[in-house]
């Protein structure tokens, strides 16, 4: 008789909207999860509350001027409680977890990603600016041998799943679906006046501002074809994205043979999320199911590269490769910024990132006190870039 031992689980990024779900997910299978170590940032009430009902081994308030506010929040507690950005490495790397999730969102999310991998535990990976930034440095942990580093985002835990059983050299091309968005169908004149709120407004999914973001520019299907790239070490010409509105086909495969698998579902995180926590394992998940008693329409049209030019900066900014992605990434997080706080509107957003790319110098070497210091100076000229 085997007994099986709870995974023990850190969730880097536990306040925010893949944080919060992947919570949900152990709260409903409490014997197969040892809650080890979460982090928020802002969000300290939240934190607090999650300390209190989770009672992880240790939580991280990255943002630690509300302090004392925070600790008075949590009330007596036997969870370790650090404060600090400096301390998300150290986490990342020394928890005594097996897997981490890492939902932070944007380059914050790098390190940690590289320290929990070199320490060799598993990451369960949603933060995609990690490997969009540095998927050359990270690849040999994909390696199918290794899987160390497991795909969150929809579309990759669908490519995942369409590969499980097939050999990856009869591999011929990867289809990424995209729901197009809020703007899919309007007009460049309509789009010269999209406000934050037209864009914070996402058809099929509940998200974070800077994804939600991200999709409305579609940059979100440009980095999902870099992190596809370095998943599945599929070269870019054989990674094809397609709009598809309904958001049930998460992605498809096409091999060698002709024959193409999709996975397929009602568009929900907590499938990717829970599929990557218990990879290669499924255990069952209470979700809304699909009604194929009813008619159900699924349709496909290409990606308009004119009317979404930041989906061609990152086809680009793969095929430059080096430190190019690593550019694309940070002028894109500023850009994103920029615009959430209104100084710019939506069609700069291409713009700035555009300007930044013109004016890198790509060294091509490619290690991480470069990708750090390519990350800062990028913010810098994004910031400074007048529109
Ligand atoms: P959210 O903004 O909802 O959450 C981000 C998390 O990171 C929060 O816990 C936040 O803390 C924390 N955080 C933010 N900034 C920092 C920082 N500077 N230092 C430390 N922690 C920080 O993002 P999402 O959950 O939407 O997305 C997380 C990642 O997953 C992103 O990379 C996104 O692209 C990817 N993803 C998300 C999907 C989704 O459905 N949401 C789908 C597919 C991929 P706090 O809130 O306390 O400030
Ligand atoms: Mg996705």
């Amino acid at each position: 008789l085997t007994i099986l031992q709870p995974t023990r689980l850190s969730i880097l990024g536990s306040t925010g909207s893949i944080g919060t779900q992947a919570l949900e997910i152990v709260k409903a299978n409490r014997e197969k999860f040892k809650l080890i170590a979460i982090s928020g940032n802002s969000n300290w009430e939240l934190l607090a509350r999650q300390i209190r009902e989770f009672r992880p081994e240790v939580a991280l308030l990255t943002d630690s001027s509300p302090k004392k506010e925070f600790i008075d929040a949590v009330g007596p507690t036997e969870t370790e409680l650090l404060f600090g950005m400096n301390n998300l490495e150290e986490l990342a790397e020394s928890a005594s977890h097996k897997i981490v999730l890492n939902a932070l969102v944007g380059f914050c999310g790098f390190m940690p990603t590289v320290k929990a991998l070199k320490a060799g535990h598993k990451v369960a990976l949603a933060n995609k600016e990690s490997l969009v930034v540095g998927g050359e440095l990270l690849s040999e942990y994909v390696n199918h041998g290794h899987n160390r580093l497991i795909p969150v985002d929809s579309e990759h835990s669908a490519i995942l799943q369409c590969l499980v059983g097939e050999p990856d050299k009869e591999i011929e091309k990867l289809i990424i679906t995209a729901s197009g968005g809020p703007f899919r169908t309007w007009s460049d004149e309509q789009m010269k006046k999209i406000r934050v709120e037209d864009a914070l407004n996402h058809p099929n999914w509940d998200m974070g501002a800077k994804i939600t973001i991200d999709s409305a520019t579609m940059m979100n299907k440009g980095l999902e074809i870099i992190e596809a790239h370095w998943f599945f070490g599929v070269p870019s010409q054989n990674i094809e994205a397609v709009v598809h509105p309904q958001s049930i086909i998460h992605s498809m495969v096409t091999f060698t043979d002709g024959s193409t698998k999709a996975q397929l579902g009602l568009p929900d995180m907590k499938i990717p999320i829970q599929y990557a926590l218990t990879y290669p394992a499924r255990i069952k998940l209470d979700t809304p199911r699909m009604d194929w008693s009813v008619p159900q329409h699924l349709s496909f049209e290409p990606v308009d590269l004119k009317r979404f030019r930041c989906l061609g900066l990152a086809l680009e900014a793969l095929e430059e490769g080096g430190t190019a992605p690593a550019v694309l990434n940070a002028s894109n997080e500023i850009a994103v910024a920029r615009f959430l706080n209104r100084e710019i509107s939506y069609i700069d957003i291409p713009m700035v990132v555009q300007h930044c790319l013109d004016h890198m110098e790509n060294s091509g070497t490619l290690n991480l006190e470069n990708l750090i210091y390519i990350d800062k100076e990028t913010r810098i000229r994004a910031r400074a870039f007048a529109v």
